[in-house]
């Protein structure tokens, strides 16, 4: 953190004033514990003078955390009426944040940056499994993102590092860890927000891994789908519609009685590749 951090007002105070009230259309819940959104404005690791991106600042309580960190901060909110409590934000770290009002569904994330960047979000629940297979879906990899260190539901961050075997596993874990390290950094209690969420929260941090060579990811993403979409049925049959994917379970020495949750990660890749040749 810099010595320079400038005194900032309470979170709550910014809200009353801006008169910023939660609105549940825009999936706002807001986090005013800033030794907690410390925590999770470190979890990407130093941040001085790294370029980060941040979608739904909202009155800016992350931002504020990664503007200490030393980070220089662009972020993407679609509320206007956020936009003056983080203009005040703007003008207490001079030249280090850039607010864009917009949709992040819409926008090139990339081409705003235009260099390599970590991203850090308190997602908004209703668009943040959009916006993370976007990003885990990137067509260059790696990418030109660093790293994801993204709230969401619980429910979600378990699906997205669950190991196969368990009953999370499935499409989501297999797309967050075939070239990527996708960990759960940090569960957080539904009473820190305001209002609070029905579910419990959870901060899952991403970096890109190297990419497995002779693996085409639309590939991947359709035998995924296949098998995944009847993932109580045997494979030999889930993936009946993928042409060759019984003889490539085959040659691979995996029986096709199997089901998809039984394969690993490793098996999901191996098996694209065989098919892809
Ligand atoms: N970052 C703040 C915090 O941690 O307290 C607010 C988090 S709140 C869960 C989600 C924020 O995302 C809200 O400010 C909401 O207006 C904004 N938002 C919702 N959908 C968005 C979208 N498609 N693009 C950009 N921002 C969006």
């Amino acid at each position: 953190m810099t010595d320079l951090a400038p005194q900032l007002p309470p979170l709550r105070e910014v809200i009353a004033r801006h008169g910023l009230s939660a609105s549940k259309a825009l999936g706002q819940n807001f986090l005013f514990d800033e030794q907690l959104l410390d925590r999770i404005a470190a979890l990407p690791g130093s941040m001085e003078g790294r370029a980060v991106l941040e979608i739904g600042p909202g009155p800016g309580g992350l931002t504020r955390a990664a503007l200490r960190a030393g980070a220089r901060v662009t972020a993407i909110e679609m509320d206007r009426r956020c936009l003056p409590a983080l203009a005040e934000l703007a003008d207490a770290f001079p030249g280090r944040l850039r607010v864009i009002e917009g949709d992040a569904l819409k926008l090139d994330h990339d081409a705003i940056m235009g260099e390599p960047y970590a991203i850090l979000s308190n997602l908004p629940y209703n668009v943040g499994t959009a916006l993370f297979t976007r990003w885990l879906s990137a067509p260059a990899w790696p990418p030109r993102w660093s790293s994801l260190t993204l709230m969401f539901q619980q429910e979600v961050a378990q699906r997205i590092v669950a190991a196969s075997g368990s009953s999370a596993f499935g499409r989501l874990a297999v797309l967050s860890q075939w070239r990527s390290t996708a960990k759960l950094a940090m569960k957080v209690h539904r009473s820190a927000f305001t209002p609070p969420p029905k579910v419990m929260s959870a901060v899952v941090h991403v970096e890109p891994a190297a990419m497995p060579e002779g693996v085409d990811p639309a590939l991947l993403s359709r035998l995924t789908e296949a098998a995944f979409g009847q993932r109580r049925k045997m494979l030999r049959q889930s993936l009946k519609g993928v042409p060759g994917a019984v003889a490539a379970l085959e040659s691979l020495g995996i029986e096709p009685t199997r089901r998809a949750e039984t394969l690993s990660v490793a098996d999901f890749v191996a098996l694209a590749r065989v098919l892809g040749r």
